[in-house]
């Protein structure tokens, strides 16, 4: 009831597509009755949970903020939805996006702009941007993410909360939504480490609606930050070019330098590395994930799923056209189009297989900074949350501003941004840590350390 009013109270924000206000109530008293007649508790029993609208949820809307599912139902549970209500948590709504997760402000939403909070003037980040709002305005106690290119950690470090991507394959993609499916993962913002670990611990492992989920045993990331040594030394590394980067802003620039300075007085190592590679990690993520899109994409073509355009006197050629015409918004035409060219028979190999080189380069450098460090260090987003429509006429430079967040998903390690800071213009901003593949542990473990 808290939270249901709570959400009715901040409706502006627009962080919740819809809420599913009886089902929930109905749902905590069954729990409650279960808890006085002193039955088994789930690990999630009674939270509160929210998910971005891109995870299926059965018989429940779901829509990817596109008019293009308009009217569709969840046919089966998302495997995280399912392992988030077998551990018994409630599901109170579902949170407003950038369309089919594209973007960074969440501006580019079908059911117009969520609100950051804090500042209703600037945007709360996106993808994620609802599932964000959502933890930062106390109207859900965790939710999940996507995460392809950094819509869980860019909305955490604008908003003030933790945003953590799991490795690639470290959570079932089954009944997500695909953007570009072999950089997604279902990510987890929260208020607290201890919070996002055992939620993380809840619904990651094997899956067998998910080839590429791995099979890899969860740890017990709860337990592991009980364990904590007392004075524990780390070997952190921070890409040099990274923090030289004309776009950086120089408050950020200067508090992750100033950090960088704390931490080694505090004994751990932390070490400049040099990663020329800086400059191609955004065209590489754009090039293979508009292609991995246009792809996964084309489904929607007004005859399988949601929206069809009217129809009457159309052949099927037109009727594909006039229903992606009318029910796509302007950023996804745009991505299905750079993907179908990146793709195109004459520059396929230009794009599409340098990129791929690109990306397989970023992952052999990968394995060996972390044959020699525990962590990679790094400002999340290059600046501070910005207000609306400052960046929504040039999408390059929304683009460019993915910088610190698209390597994590080229080379599928884990990241989290973790709110550490405060810019003179009122806004938080956070660091991000990376740490090797599926080495959630020392991830959570500094991070827990770090605030
Ligand atoms: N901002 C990035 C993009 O627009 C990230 C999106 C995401 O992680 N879903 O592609």
């Amino acid at each position: 009831r808290f939270y249901v009013d709570a959400i009715r109270a901040t409706a502006s924000l627009n962080a919740y597509l819809e809420v599913y206000e009886e089902e929930a109530l109905e749902r905590a008293a069954a729990l409650d009755a279960q808890r006085t007649a002193g039955g088994t508790f789930g690990a999630l029993h009674g939270v509160v949970v929210g998910l971005k609208d891109v995870l299926c949820y059965k018989g429940h809307v779901v829509s990817a903020a596109s008019r293009i599912l308009d009217g569709f139902h969840a046919i089966y549970h998302a495997t995280a939805v399912e392992k988030l209500l077998d551990a018994g948590a409630i599901i109170i709504g579902r949170h407003n996006c950038d369309e089919f997760a594209m973007g960074s402000s969440n501006e580019n939403s079908a059911f117009g702009v969520v609100k950051n909070a804090l500042d209703t003037t600037r945007v709360p980040g996106g993808s994620s941007g609802g599932s964000a709002v959502a933890v930062q305005a106390g109207l859900c106690m965790v939710s999940l993410g996507s995460d392809t290119g950094g819509s869980v950690r860019q909305p955490a470090d604008f908003c003030g909360i933790i945003g953590l991507k799991p490795t690639y394959g470290r959570i079932s993609r089954y009944g997500l939504i695909a953007y570009a499916s072999s950089f997604d993962q279902i990510g987890i913002f929260a208020g607290s480490i201890e919070d996002a670990a055992l939620t993380l611990e809840v619904i990651a492992g094997a899956d067998a609606f998910d080839s590429t989920v791995s099979e890899q045993p969860v740890p017990a990331y709860t337990q592991a930050l009980e364990t904590v040594s007392d004075k524990p030394q780390y070997k952190l590394a921070y890409f040099r070019e990274a923090l030289e980067h004309p776009g950086l802003d120089p408050e950020i620039k200067a508090a992750t330098e100033a950090y960088i300075k704390k931490l080694s007085d505090a004994g751990h190592t932390v070490e400049a590395v040099d990663f020329e590679l800086l400059e191609y990690v955004v065209p590489a993520y754009y090039v293979l994930t508009t292609a991995e899109a246009s792809s996964n994409l084309s489904r929607y073509d007004g005859v399988k799923y949601g929206y069809r355009a009217p129809c009457q006197d159309m052949d099927l050629t037109a009727l594909y056209k006039a229903t992606r015409s009318q029910g796509f918004g302007k950023e996804v035409q745009r991505r299905i189009m750079l993907g179908s060219f990146v793709l195109s028979a004459g520059y396929f190999d230009a794009y599409f297989t340098k990129a791929q080189q690109v990306r397989r380069i970023l992952s052999d450098r990968t394995k060996a900074i972390f044959s020699q460090y525990d962590a990679l260090i790094s400002p999340t987003v290059p600046s501070p949350a910005f207000k609306f429509g400052e960046m929504s006429h040039d999408p390059v430079e929304m683009f460019l501003a993915d910088i610190y967040t698209v390597f994590a998903n080229l080379v599928g390690i884990p990241g989290i941004s973790i709110p550490l800071f405060k810019h003179s213009n009122g806004m938080p901003f956070g660091l991000q840590v990376m740490a090797s593949h599926f080495d959630e542990v020392s991830l959570l473990r500094i991070s827990k350390d770090m605030m």
